[in-house]
Formats: C-alpha cells, sequence, structure tokens
C-alpha cells in the first residue's frame, strides 16, 4: 500500500502542490481565486464542485485571516476530504445474504480495464481465504476470456467460459450455477463493453443481469472507468447507469494521470462511491479507495 501511495503521489501531488502554491500568496485577488478555479477544472474535477469548493475556501481563508503554511495545508485537506466525500460506503459487497454465492457483476467500455480488474480483485478475495468462480461474459473480445483464465489460473479460480461470440448471458448463467454447485463465496462476472449502440448494450447488459438474476440477487455492479478518458467517462458512465444499477465505481489508470479530480465528477454524477482504484497493471495494483489516503497524496 505504502509503494501504491508513493505512486498516486508522484502522478497526482501537481493538483494538490497547485492549490497550496496558489492559496499560499500572499493576496488572495480575484485572478488568483480563478487560478484555482482553473486548476480545478483541469484536474476534472467538475464545474459545479469546483464552484462549491472555491466558495468553501474563500470563506475559511476570510475567516483565519493571516494564514501560515500548515494552516493552508490543513485547511485545503480538509476540505478535498469532504469534497471526496469521506462518508460514503467503499466496501465491495461479496457476501451474499443468501446460501449461494454473491455476484459481482463487473461492466465498462472495452479497454477501460475490465478484465484486468475482475483478475485483480479475485485475487484479493482469493488471498483473503475466498473461493472465486470467474465468468467471462465478454465473449466479443476475442482475447477476453483467455486473459480471465490466465488470471483465474494465477491467482487459483476456475473460469467459465463459452464459445468465441457466443451468448454472454449464458456463459454469466453458467458461472453462477458452476459457483452454486461448488459452494463458491463469491462470483466475478466480466462483461462485454460495447458502446456501439446503446440499444445494443442495454439489450445484452440487461439480459446478463436478467439471467443471473435467476440465481439470486446481484450483490454488486462495479462500473469500470478509464481515469485518464477525463470527461469521457462521465459519458459512459451517464449510459451505463441508464442500463443497470451500478452500484460502486472502479477507476482505473490513475497512476497514469494527474486529473484525479474525475474521482469527484464521477461520484456526483452517478451518486456511487468509487470503491476501488487502478495504480497499474500489475497483479497488486489495485487498491481500495480511501479519501484521506488519496488527498494526502494530492497534496504531497
Ligand atoms: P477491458 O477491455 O476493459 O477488459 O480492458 P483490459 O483489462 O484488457 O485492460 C486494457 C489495458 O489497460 C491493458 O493493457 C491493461 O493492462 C491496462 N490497465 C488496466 N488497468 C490498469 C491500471 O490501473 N493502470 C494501468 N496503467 N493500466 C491498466
Amino acid at each position: 500500500l505504502v509503494r501504491l501511495r508513493a505512486r498516486l503521489a508522484r502522478s497526482q501531488n501537481s493538483l494538490g502542490k497547485g492549490l497550496l502554491t496558489l492559496l499560499s500568496r500572499e493576496h488572495l485577488d480575484e485572478e488568483t481565486w480563478e487560478e484555482i478555479e482553473d486548476t480545478l477544472l483541469t484536474a476534472d474535477v467538475g464545474v459545479k464542485p469546483t464552484q462549491e469548493l472555491v466558495e468553501r475556501l474563500r470563506e475559511r481563508v476570510r475567516v483565519l485571516g493571516t494564514r501560515s503554511p500548515e494552516e493552508l495545508r490543513t485547511l485545503l485537506r480538509e476540505e478535498l476530504i469532504t469534497l471526496v466525500g469521506a462518508d460514503l460506503p467503499r466496501e465491495v459487497n461479496t457476501e451474499s445474504p443468501l446460501d449461494t454465492p454473491a455476484v459481482v457483476m463487473v461492466v465498462g467500455v472495452n479497454g477501460t480495464g475490465k478484465t484486468t480488474t475482475t483478475g485483480k480483485l479475485a485475487r484479493v478475495l482469493v488471498a483473503d481465504g475466498r473461493s472465486v468462480v470467474l465468468g467471462a461474459a465478454d465473449t466479443f473480445r476475442a482475447a477476453a476470456a483467455d486473459q480471465l483464465q490466465t488470471w483465474g489460473e494465477r491467482v487459483g479460480a476456475r473460469t467459465v467460459r463459452g464459445p468465441e461470440g457466443g451468448d454472454p448471458a449464458s456463459v454469466a448463467f453458467d458461472a453462477v450455477k458452476e459457483g452454486i454447485a461448488e459452494g463458491a463465496d463469491v462470483v466475478l462476472i466480466d462483461t462485454a463493453g460495447r458502446l456501439h449502440t446503446k440499444t445494443g448494450l442495454m439489450d445484452e447488459l440487461g439480459k446478463v443481469k436478467r439471467v443471473v438474476e435467476k440465481h439470486g440477487p446481484l450483490d454488486e455492479v462495479l462500473l469500470v472507468l478509464d481515469a485518464t478518458t477525463g470527461q469521457n467517462g462521465l459519458v459512459q458512465a451517464r449510459v451505463f447507469a441508464e442500463v443497470v444499477d451500478i452500484t460502486g465505481i472502479v477507476l482505473t489508470k490513475l497512476d497514469g494521470t494527474a486529473k484525479g479530480g474525475i474521482v469527484v465528477a464521477v461520484q456526483r454524477e452517478l451518486g456511487v462511491p468509487v470503491k476501488l482504484v487502478g495504480l497499474g497493471e500489475g497483479a497488486d495494483d489495485l487498491a481500495p479507495f480511501e479519501p484521506a489516503a488519496f488527498v494526502d497524496a494530492l497534496i504531497g
């Protein structure tokens, strides 16, 4: 975790450092506040959250009067943690209330890191002593099932797959069936994310969901978003949220962007917390999202 934090810090702290530098100016004039706004907007925080944050900062700086660097840092840290949402539930629900495995569906546009995230999550669960079955319901992308199976073999989880180009819903159904038969703790279902037409996606994901729910309720639906796509990710999020009830967000490739503000924007957009972050391509590069640690990495 320390290593991950260090990596996050390296890529992210331009935002926090920039804000701190601006706030430390002797005269906080209109122009400086505008620069602070620009810094936040550039980091993908979004217009409304930016306005709210700047308003609160202005008020607190005014009340504070003269400011020491430590006071400014504390103030900025507190406000950023509030902005990121300190109290949101971040736990990925992998406990089924029933006697059957918990079912987690992973959705998102192809290329965002869905399969990788599913593999990493399986690794975390297996390391935690849970038995996992993987469902390779991304039957569209030729290599996806192989890729997932490789993850499965690596971490010790069985992969249920179907013929290439086959029906994703039937793979998902079989995976849950297999999970029940094996008495597995968790079934993770990787899905295809073709955004060519919204109705196509709706039909496909909707069917996967309905079919899985024949066995019992979905316990978690994780939407995987690539942090480097910025505002585009928000558009994707909106489309997926229309199709399935997203219960958590995984923000991948945070190691490759200084635009950490997308965490704030996407939570606002969906009203759903970021639960996990991807910080690299390796097996250990999936971390729970912790607001305070995230903000500390931002501020440096
Ligand atoms: P999918 O099409 O959504 O299943 O995407 P993949 O899981 O195949 O991932 C697409 C690419 O992104 C692969 O090269 C992954 O190794 C890479 N990737 C996934 N997550 C991360 C991450 O958190 N950081 C970085 N740097 N790369 C990632």
